[in-house]
């Protein structure tokens, strides 16, 4: 049994009934400003940003404490903005699509929610959410450490100065709060051993309080601005991103919609179809035994603990079980523990990397790049290489990519662009504007991998320096392609992209 396997926990989650102790979720709340609740206020808010679900959410369930400790009825409150970085069709519909589920589901608990859908990028961005927290008694949001997010948290504690209203935010992101783990990892294996300690703690659900009150909250924004989204068609919801002043050229995916019960659905079918084959098959984009769900992670449609523990309990085995939980906790908390101790400013920036990565890196700045590609033919997806091709046509067609071949992707991208500055910032551009996953710590932590967060130094070549080489011959030796070309030229064909051989790619030529 490996020395930190997921294995001893099988019982736990087997045998257990949810814990009574809530000591536990105070370590998720982080005060923003404290004092005592707003006189004035007549209700609690909570601003729900990125866990975009009704249950098994950690800010929900502080928000409805609070609540009835107040003896207030809750709001729950959700906006859209056209003014986020590489605002396209593509993020707008996932999230209203994920918004709709979350209007259904608070509905169902009899929880009022409110959708803003801010078309226009002149409308004041922050006006609703500021206005609803003033009049509120308190206050909770999602504690989300990248992004916009942190950005938009100051700004409404800033803009809610002078009413005094307490803000709590709220850590949901993973298995273990971020809080627990008080300083940056070098590497997974430092952050392996203090997440496993913590683990058992926050393993079982805590009970899920519904609201006392239930008496509609008087709300000082006239009901005409909020749009209602229960009972709203597809057909509808694309109508909604028509509406709105955003790039209209990326288009939604077809693979992924939106919402926790895709989400569910998705890890449902994973478990029983494709966990399995998971520890052996799970590098090999020719099997597609991946979950596929990063994009509802990253939105919240999913908490981190009910996948935990949906896997504990399934009859998937040990080693199949461990390479998944291996992903979906230690990798995926680590990059939440980068961001939570980097500032944001240095998310997107080499200067994070550790010394011995930015040294190789500036040992190796001036190395000749051959082939050398512009930042249009590599978008475009016009290289020499047919596997660098088809991930980037994949990515563009479907809004994800398989994770082996992002690996390879990233590499390839750091050999083929003129500056390592140059090529990270490409990455950066493609995850914002086509991956529906591409906003998360595990973006800028994993694009940063590639330069050499979080790894070691290895035999010193050219251009990559001492970073962890990978190429597409020993990729294509390794795997049986085929079938991942087939997926990619349907996915691509669905989107009408042109489908053609590398070799016969118009504008194919190397750049010098
Ligand atoms: C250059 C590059 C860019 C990446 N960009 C993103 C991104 O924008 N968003 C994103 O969620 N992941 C990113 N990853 C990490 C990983 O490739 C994806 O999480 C994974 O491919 C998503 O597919 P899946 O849900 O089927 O994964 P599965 O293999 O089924 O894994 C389950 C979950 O574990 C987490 N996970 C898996 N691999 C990693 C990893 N290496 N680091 C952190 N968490 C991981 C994800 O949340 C994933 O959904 C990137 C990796 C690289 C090398």
């Amino acid at each position: 049994m490996p020395k930190f396997g997921f294995t001893p926990y099988r019982d736990l989650v087997r045998g257990g009934a949810p814990t009574e102790d809530d000591s536990s979720a105070a370590a998720r709340v982080r005060t923003l400003r404290g004092g005592s609740p707003n006189p004035r206020g007549s209700y609690v808010l909570y601003w729900m940003q990125m866990f975009l679900r009704g249950a098994e959410n950690a800010a929900l369930d502080e928000a409805v404490r609070r609540a009835n400790e107040l003896g207030l009825p809750l709001v729950v409150y959700q906006g859209l903005n056209p003014n986020y970085p590489e605002a396209n069709d593509r993020t707008h519909t996932f999230i209203l699509e994920c918004a709709r589920d979350v209007s259904r589901d608070l509905a169902a608990r009899g929880i009022t929610y409110r959708f803003h859908l801010r078309r226009s990028r002149s409308e004041s961005a922050q006006s609703i959410v500021s206005e609803l927290a003033r009049a509120a008694a308190s206050v909770v949001v999602d504690d989300f450490p990248a992004f916009i997010l942190p950005r938009m948290t100051q700004s409404l504690v800033r803009r809610t100065e002078e009413s005094g209203v307490p803000i709590h935010a709220v850590d949901a992101n993973g298995l273990v709060p971020l809080a627990d783990i008080p300083d940056r990892q070098y590497a997974a294996y430092t952050i392996r051993p203090r997440l496993h300690a913590r683990i058992p703690e926050y393993l079982l659900p805590l009970p899920s309080p519904e609201p006392a009150n239930r008496t509609p909250a008087v709300l000082p924004i006239p009901e005409n601005r909020f749009e209602n989204l229960v009972a709203r068609e597809d057909s509808d919801l694309a109508t909604l991103v028509a509406e709105c002043d955003i790039d209209h050229s990326v288009l939604p995916s077809l693979l992924c919609q939106g919402g926790r019960r895709e989400g569910r659905t998705r890890l449902e079918s994973f478990i029983d179809a494709s966990l399995p084959a998971y520890a052996k098959y799970g590098n090999d984009p020719g099997r597609a035994v991946t979950s596929g769900l990063s994009a509802y992670l990253h939105f919240g449609c999913l908490s981190t603990g009910e996948i935990v523990r949906d896997v504990l309990r399934s009859s998937a085995d040990d080693e199949a079980s461990d390479a998944f939980l291996e992903q979906v906790v230690i990798r995926r908390e680590l990059a939440f523990n980068f961001c939570r101790y980097t500032p944001v400013s240095r998310h997107a920036n080499l200067e994070a990397l550790p010394d011995w990565a930015r040294k190789t890196l500036s040992e190796h700045a001036s190395d000749e790049r051959s082939p050398r590609y512009s930042l249009e033919q590599l978008e475009a997806a016009r290289t020499h290489d047919e596997i660098w091709n088809a991930a980037q046509r994949e990515l563009v067609a479907t809004g994800t990519f398989h994770g082996y071949l992002r690996m390879l992707w990233g590499k390839n991208v750091i050999r083929w662009t003129e500056t390592y500055e140059e090529a990270q910032s490409f990455m950066v551009r493609m995850h914002h504007r086509y991956a529906l996953d591409g906003r998360s710590p595990n973006t800028y932590a994993s694009i940063l991998w590639c330069f050499g967060l979080h790894d070691r130094a290895f035999r010193e070549m050219p251009v990559l320096g001492k970073l962890r080489p990978l190429n597409s011959s020993s990729t294509r030796r390794k795997f049986n392609l085929d079938p991942y070309f087939r997926r990619v030229a349907a996915a691509a064909g669905a989107r009408n992209m042109p489908v053609l051989a590398a070799e016969n790619l118009p504008g194919n030529r190397r750049a010098t």
